[in-house]
């Protein structure tokens, strides 16, 4: 067939590749052609999955666990996973509420699948992770931005929250730790966003992917826990950040269980069910020693040290510190170029990978997001080379102060 002549659907041609991608597809290019490049750009964790995780999935494999599953998940993982969300999030959870995915993305998918109609507005941060606009809108929905406020530890703007709900707002979506700002959303601010959505009757679909990656001492507080709230929020979680498990796909949704009735109806239809020894490979995760993910975090809380001061190090670079994630999103606007035209730069001429802020929404300019899991002889030798390649920025340092 002419490809000239397809026609695709409405709701899907606004779909492109995700930016780490396309910067990764450059770098390879770099590299094949010699150049040493420092790859800071994806995110996720630089360890290997736990040796007692994967040996519970080889398990599972040789002793035949290699057939469908039920859809929403193998009965043991869900029951974990309820008795998991008492502890960490401070839910009174049912496992019929829980509904596991190969991944956290297809429940943010199947979620917005089940609730959004072609009219309504969802309401998500911007800077943000580009699969939320990108679903949103694959829904025939409308994806309404709502801006970050850096001085505020990147939490959302919540005048402009309150200014951009409408009567046709049917969702609000947040991420806390978040992508790519390494952002904690404080409790009062989820207190304000949980009025706000119990008064205008709205859904919260809450991605809680970094919820065990943060520095402070105590878990994040999840909105879901807020009065009132469990019977309106999606709480989206997965193993992939927190145990190492990206290639592995497992993620699972918290929600009410008439919503995770359909959800898995979803899941029956378009997935069928997630691998069984994966699911067997989380059970051990999550059932297992924790000590290192704790190690692992105090790991990244140094990493991020060594970052943030390298970078605050640099002029014409201001860097907060993330409270959680793995990413740092330093402010670049003092030097003078965009986004795009720095972590070109960096790229092209220090070997380092890094991502535009654009990359995840328009107020994303003026940003870059480094991604910090990696060894700290790594982040060293990419702040020296940063530091080399930015000095030669410098004539626009000072006399384009904020
Ligand atoms: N949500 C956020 C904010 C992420 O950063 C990511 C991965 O980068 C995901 C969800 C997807 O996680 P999973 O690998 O479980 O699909």
């Amino acid at each position: 067939m002419d490809q000239s002549f397809v026609r695709f659907s409405s709701r899907i041609t606004h779909l492109q590749p995700e930016g780490a991608y396309a910067v990764l597809a450059r770098a390879q290019e770099l590299e094949a052609a010699g150049a040493n490049i420092i790859h800071l750009e994806i995110g996720q964790p630089d360890f290997e999955t736990f040796p007692h995780v994967s040996l519970a999935g080889v398990r599972a494999i040789v002793t035949g666990q290699t057939r469908y599953t039920p859809p929403a998940g193998q009965r043991e993982l869900r029951a974990a996973i309820a008795a998991y969300a008492r502890g960490q999030y401070g839910l009174d959870c049912d496992p019929a509420q829980v509904v596991v995915g190969p991944g956290a993305k297809p429940l943010l998918f199947f979620a917005m699948m089940a609730l959004l109609e072609a009219d309504d507005e969802v309401l998500y941060p911007d800077p943000g992770f580009p699969s939320y606009p990108a679903i949103i809108r694959a829904m025939g929905a409308t994806p309404v931005p709502v801006p970050l406020e850096e001085e505020r530890g990147f939490a959302l703007d919540l005048e402009a929250l309150h200014n951009r709900l409408s009567t046709r707002t049917r969702m609000i979506i947040l991420n806390s730790p978040a992508n790519p700002t390494g952002g904690v959303l404080p409790a009062q601010d989820l207190e304000k966003i949980a009025a706000l959505a119990r008064e205008r009757d709205c859904w919260v679909l809450s991605d809680e992917i970094y919820s065990r990656l943060v520095f402070a001492d105590t878990p994040p507080p999840s909105i879901a826990g807020r009065p009132g709230m469990a019977e309106r929020t999606i709480l989206v979680d997965g193993f992939s950040k927190t145990y190492a498990m990206t290639g592995w796909r497992l993620g699972f949704g918290i929600m009410p269980a008439h919503l995770a009735h359909r959800v898995t109806l979803l899941i029956t239809h378009a997935i069928g069910c997630t691998a069984a020894f994966t699911q067997q490979a989380g059970l051990a995760a999550l059932t297992g020693p924790q000590q290192e993910v704790t190690a692992i975090r105090e790991q990244f809380r140094r990493r991020r040290d060594t970052l943030v001061a390298g970078l605050n190090a640099i002029p014409g670079i201001r860097c907060q510190v993330p409270d959680g994630a793995f990413y740092a999103f330093p402010n670049i606007r003092a030097l003078g170029r965009t986004s795009a035209a720095i972590a070109d730069i960096l790229l092209e001429h220090a070997g380092v990978a890094v991502l535009p802020g654009t990359d995840f929404g328009a107020c994303g300019e003026g940003y870059l997001r480094i991604c910090f899991a990696h060894s700290p002889a790594t982040l060293t030798e990419a702040l020296r080379r940063m530091s080399r390649v930015l000095a030669d920025l410098a004539p626009s340092v000072g006399s384009r102060a904020e």
